[in-house]
């Protein structure tokens, strides 16, 4: 009995130590770049949002995410700005950062597949003078159209939003800086987004019932010999 907990204990040893060396070998030292410092010399900020000229599967919720992800740049956002940004939301297409939304960017402006926003700042003098947000509403899965929802466009924006205060992209992949919908070509970003978790359990159940089956393998063979051992005296066959 003291034996098979020490196996088991064995197992579950080599499990955690994997799984530790597999997320650290993972983890290369984690980057922030910035376009620019101070992007903006004043304050608020002001943003513009067309809900009026939208595309056909705009959602009045999407407006709402453009606020929500205003006030986590109010709040501190990444943590990786060294000023706190002051929005104010003006209804003239005269201010500093203006947002819009488009059918599907891939469409709409040309832009590489998998993009699904982006951010064009117009600088002059070392701080930016405008910045033209624009978002796509969905995208195509195959030959599917399919709406994003909102918690996506509240992670578009966020990033989008982060580009309009002056940051890069990260290599961070829980930084919202990380690039994750856009210049991926070949795998569908949210896909692999919303899979990540499931993979990594997958994983670890994969590691514990081979631990296991190891165990049990091992514990079968000792038997195995044990009645040998028994029934032919230890002569070998
Ligand atoms: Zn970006």
């Amino acid at each position: 009995m003291l034996k098979r907990k020490n196996e088991i204990a064995i197992v579950v040893i080599a499990f955690l130590i994997l799984f530790f060396v597999s997320q650290f070998a993972s983890d290369a030292p984690h980057e922030y770049p910035k376009l620019l410092e101070i992007p903006w010399d004043h304050t608020p900020i002001t943003v513009f949002v067309d809900d009026v000229n939208v595309p056909q599967h705009y959602s009045p919720t999407y407006r709402v995410q453009v606020e929500y992800a205003l006030l986590y740049w109010e709040t501190g956002g990444n943590l990786k700005l060294d000023f706190i940004p002051d929005f104010e939301i003006v209804d003239t297409d005269d201010a500093d950062i203006s947002i819009m939304w488009v059918e599907n960017l891939e469409e709409v402006t040309g832009a590489d597949e998998g993009v699904a926003g982006f951010c064009i700042s117009y600088e002059v003098n070392g701080t930016y003078e405008h910045a033209d947000i624009v978002l796509e509403v969905g995208n195509y899965q195959g030959y599917s159209w399919r709406q994003y929802g909102d918690r996506n466009m509240l992670l578009i924006t966020k990033h989008e939003l982060g580009h309009a205060l002056g940051l890069a992209h990260s290599n961070d992949r829980k930084d919202i800086m990380y690039p994750a919908y856009e210049e991926m070509d070949d795998v569908n970003p949210l896909l692999l987004n919303a899979t990540r978790p499931f993979l990594l359990v997958f994983g670890v159940g994969s590691l514990v019932v081979i631990g296991f089956l190891l165990v049990n393998w091992r514990r079968y063979k000792r038997k195995r010999e044990h009645l040998e051992m028994e029934l032919f005296g230890g002569d070998g066959v």
